[in-house]
């Protein structure tokens, strides 16, 4: 599947706020908005000021969505077509169904300290799913559904650095066990316990149109 292999950093500048993607960097002063909190390129001072248009705001608050879970347009539309044909508040939808992909789960198990890196963690064959290795980082899981790191990487440094000296704080949804090398998901993810920066109503939106 297709992905953005870009520089990370502009995608923060150009939607103004830290999406932290970038694990460790994010939380020191070598994150580039702390010093550019504007968007990248020539215009970009210039963008500051402007004013933005309903369209405009609808826009980047999907592009900040599928951004923060490393998406690309087609993979996202097609999760949202999924969100809004399941009963219930589609943007609701939508996010709980970004939150229980197996990349972002991984990451909200503190495994990986980006989603990125989640993902490679998937992808590498790192992760399984009730003792089952899962390799798609897209994988949906379910309530019920036990997490774990695979043997040889909960011996990896980078998992264990993750684990030991970022030590994230794990969502409400999900219960830690063995000495954080699997999580079990307790609960289906509420809007309350997703915190990324998101008004999933815009996207509707402009899906809507
Ligand atoms: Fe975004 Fe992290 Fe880069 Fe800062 S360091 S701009 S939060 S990706």
């Amino acid at each position: 599947m297709a992905r953005y292999t870009g520089p990370v950093c502009r995608l923060c500048r150009r939607e103004r706020m830290k999406l932290y993607l970038k694990g460790a960097k994010c939380d020191s002063m070598k994150c580039p908005i702390e010093r550019r909190p504007y968007p990248p390129g020539e215009a970009g001072n210039a963008r500051r000021q402007r004013q933005g248009s309903e369209y405009l705001l609808q826009l980047r608050e999907k592009q900040k969505a599928r951004r923060i879970y490393g998406l690309m347009e087609k993979q996202f539309r097609r999760i949202y077509a999924e969100a809004n044909r399941r009963p219930g508040v589609t943007g609701e939808n939508l996010l709980q169904m970004l939150e229980l992909r197996l990349d972002n789960v991984t990451h909200r198990a503190g495994w990986g300290a980006s989603r990125a890196q989640a993902r490679q963690l998937v992808r590498h064959g790192h992760i399984s799913v009730n003792g089952k290795r899962v390799t798609i980082p897209s994988y949906t899981v379910r309530k019920g559904d036990v997490v774990s790191l695979r043997e040889k990487a909960k011996a990896m440094d980078v998992v264990r650095h993750n684990l030991e000296i970022l030590d994230r704080a794990k969502p409400a949804w999900i219960e830690v066990g063995d000495g954080g090398a699997s999580i079990t998901v307790l609960d289906l993810p509420l809007r309350e316990a997703i915190d990324v920066p998101v008004r999933e109503q815009l996207i509707v939106e402009l899906y809507s149109k």
